[in-house]
């Protein structure tokens, strides 16, 4: 197998030959298809995040095919078409897992980060926390449903049914998330890096009756909002857009920090709460609202022995959509 790795934080990742890997027990073999290339992945690499498992192959939004079966697999038939999302394992037997709440695990594991990902030609993964997707669904275009789709599913969950959202932040994540809040019949209030014309003409595009940047505020209040940059400033100013009552949720795994605010605009019931990781349950929940709500993402492909050139155009805002890597 080739893969594009990850040997200190900080540092561009290399590419190297590896063996193939052997599925262990409940673990299957993939041959990668495709694999988005989410903000989770820059903090990785920067070290944002505490304890990385170096040197480490990125990636967590992998769609593949089964290769090969560990003993006791027989939820996923060789050849089948199937997603890898970030939550890769988790103990089972910890307060959080035992009140179904796995996404908060005591133990886990997590794809791209404390194990390896999708920035391959071929991955191991634990069956049971595979996705069997529906065959023929385009792989590029699926792949970025496994971290975007699926953790900004269940932000949007979690930010309630208001039905005047705003998303901060239209990356890869709001321009899935901005299709379901549509198809639900939410109006969507997009918010870009100030100037970022492209990514507000993107966002209207898309069904957002409203877009600018996010030092603007929204015409009118919003009920709920979802912050998915990493930009501790926005807190302040999507606590300010939202009315009384209304909820701010944080949807990235990193945030620079927020900066101190008055208690007026927390005040009258406001909340403010973060989404971490995901369940197994949220991604089947996902990915029937992604075929009946007919999600349509918009990705550029990069050869993977591209991903740093990918990584770089997401760091800098270029990209419009999700990048994927097809090895
Ligand atoms: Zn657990
Ligand atoms: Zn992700």
């Amino acid at each position: 197998m080739r893969a594009m790795v990850l040997q200190r934080v900080g540092q561009p990742l290399v590419m190297q030959d590896r063996e193939d890997p052997a599925p262990g027990r409940g673990e299957v073999l993939v041959r990668v298809a495709a694999c988005g290339v989410c903000r989770t992945d820059l903090h990785v690499i920067d070290g944002e995040l505490p304890r990385p498992t170096l040197p480490v192959i990125p990636g967590h939004e992998i769609v593949g095919r089964v290769a090969a079966l560990g003993t006791g697999v027989d939820s996923l038939p060789l050849g089948s078409q199937v997603g890898i999302p970030w939550l890769a394992r988790t103990c089972g037997c910890c307060d959080y897992c035992r009140e179904g709440r796995e996404n908060l695990c005591d133990r886990p594991l997590f794809t791209g980060y404390t194990r390896d990902g999708g920035y391959a030609t071929h991955v191991v993964a634990d069956a049971g926390f595979s996705f069997l997707l529906l065959p023929q669904g385009d792989d590029v275009a699926t792949a970025p449903l496994l971290c975007a789709g699926l953790i900004g599913s269940r932000a949007l969950r979690i930010a309630g049914v208001g039905g005047r959202i705003g998303l901060y932040g239209f990356g890869a994540a709001a321009h899935i998330i901005a299709q379901v809040a549509r198809w639900q019949g939410r109006r969507v209030f997009a918010f870009t890096r100030p100037g970022d014309v492209v990514g507000q003409d993107f966002a209207r595009k898309l069904g957002a009756v409203w877009a600018a940047g996010s030092d603007e505020p929204p015409p009118e209040p919003l009920d709920c909002a979802i912050i998915f940059a990493p930009v501790g400033s926005l807190v302040p100013a999507a606590l300010r857009a939202v009315r009384k009552g209304g909820r701010v949720v944080c949807a990235g795994i990193h945030m620079s920090d927020v900066p101190s605010f008055p208690y007026s605009i927390l005040w009258e019931e406001r909340e403010l709460v973060s989404v971490a990781n995901l369940t197994r349950s949220d991604g089947l929940e996902f990915f029937e609202i992604a075929r009946e709500a007919g999600i349509v993402t918009e990705t550029t492909a990069y050869p993977l022995s591209q991903a740093n050139e990918a990584l770089a155009d997401l760091r800098s805002g270029r990209l419009t959509g999700a990048a994927v890597l097809v090895p």
